[in-house]
């Protein structure tokens, strides 16, 4: 590993990004000027895109912008397998190929400058780099609050990650090859990471909005990302069934208590809607315990069948 003048790979997944990578390449080329000019990493650095199975030119940009110039490369996934995959799919390829490789979106929201910032940490001897967030003050008041929320319901569900840090990070050879020894199909590549452990460091950015094209994660992606991510890191949420079942015997001893009173000194009301209420409380207990366990079940089932985590069609 050269920690002098490192060869960076800049790894972007891209989704239907036509628009957005026009601005983005030149802005991730000039960052790579720069850091060959300050003597921090070597002319040999480059980009790779991690096309994500986009409809619409991506691909064709990409090859346009390849012939013109070499240091942007790319790998295209044979369908669409969503933004982790993507993104585990072109740091795999850029692993054996670079000293360090940092991932960023191809929209621009995260500031690029911090990649310079990343790389000098890298030079200090860190193995991997965190961008935190400073502030989310263009994103929308709704995605804000709603990814806070997010990051603390993950946190009491007892899963670690580093707070406001999405997937921008500087990862350097060694800690690539370490990623490249989790083998789990459900990726959440925020909570693997800091399993690795290693030497690390985090730098702080502004967050920007989307430069072009629109967001390809809706309320829904988010939430069924944020499920996957506690449930494929953390037991927590069966253990809380676990108690929730034991309060309810507790309960259930002091129902039994007032109804033997209540028998003994003839008060016996024909208790039609507490039975009534009961019985959707319980049920609705139960389902959601059923719910959890099924959740972790799916999970196994998709581990045990071990498909690869994705397909490359072509490289270029
Ligand atoms: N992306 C991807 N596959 C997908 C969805 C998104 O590779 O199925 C990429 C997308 O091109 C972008 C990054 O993941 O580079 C983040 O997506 P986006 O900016 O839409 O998410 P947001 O910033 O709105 O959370
Ligand atoms: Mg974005």
């Amino acid at each position: 590993m050269n920690r002098e003048k490192p060869v960076i790979a800049v790894v972007m997944p891209c989704y239907n990004e036509e628009e957005a990578l026009p601005l983005s390449l030149p802005v991730m080329l000039g960052i790579l000027d720069k850091m060959a000019e300050q003597g921090i990493a070597s002319a040999d650095s480059y980009i790779l895109c991690s096309n994500d199975g986009s409809r619409d030119r991506t691909w064709e940009v990409l090859k346009d912008w390849h012939s013109r110039d070499q240091r942007v490369r790319g790998v295209s996934l044979a369908h669409n397998r969503g933004h982790q995959y993507a993104l585990l799919a072109g740091l795999m390829a850029v692993r054996g190929e670079c000293d360090a490789a940092i991932s960023i979106d191809a929209d621009l929201q995260d500031d690029p400058n911090a990649i310079i910032e990343m790389v000098k940490k890298y030079r200090e001897g860190c193995d991997i780099v965190y961008g935190v967030r400073s502030s989310r003050r263009t994103d929308t008041w709704f995605k804000r609050n709603t990814a806070h929320a997010f990051y603390s319901f993950q946190k009491t569900m007892g899963l670690q990650t580093i707070y406001d840090h999405a997937d921008y990070r500087l990862m350097d050879a060694k800690a690539l090859d370490m990623l490249s020894e989790f083998k789990e199909q459900n990726l959440f590549l925020r909570g693997i990471v800091p399993q690795i452990g290693l030497k690390w460091d985090v730098v702080y950015y502004e967050r920007n909005s989307r430069v072009a094209g629109e967001s390809k994660y809706p309320l829904s992606k988010m939430l069924s990302f944020s499920i996957d991510g506690i449930t494929s890191f953390s037991a927590l949420p069966i253990r809380y069934i676990f108690f929730m079942g034991i309060i309810f015997l507790i309960i259930d001893l002091i129902v039994a208590i007032y109804v033997l009173i209540s028998y003994f000194t003839g008060h016996v009301e024909p208790g039609w809607s507490s039975i009534m209420l009961s019985i959707w409380f319980v049920g609705g207990i139960v389902l959601i315990g059923l719910g959890v366990v099924g959740e972790y079940i799916g999970k196994i089932f998709i581990e045990v069948k071990a498909r690869p985590r994705y397909q490359i069609d072509e490289r270029i």
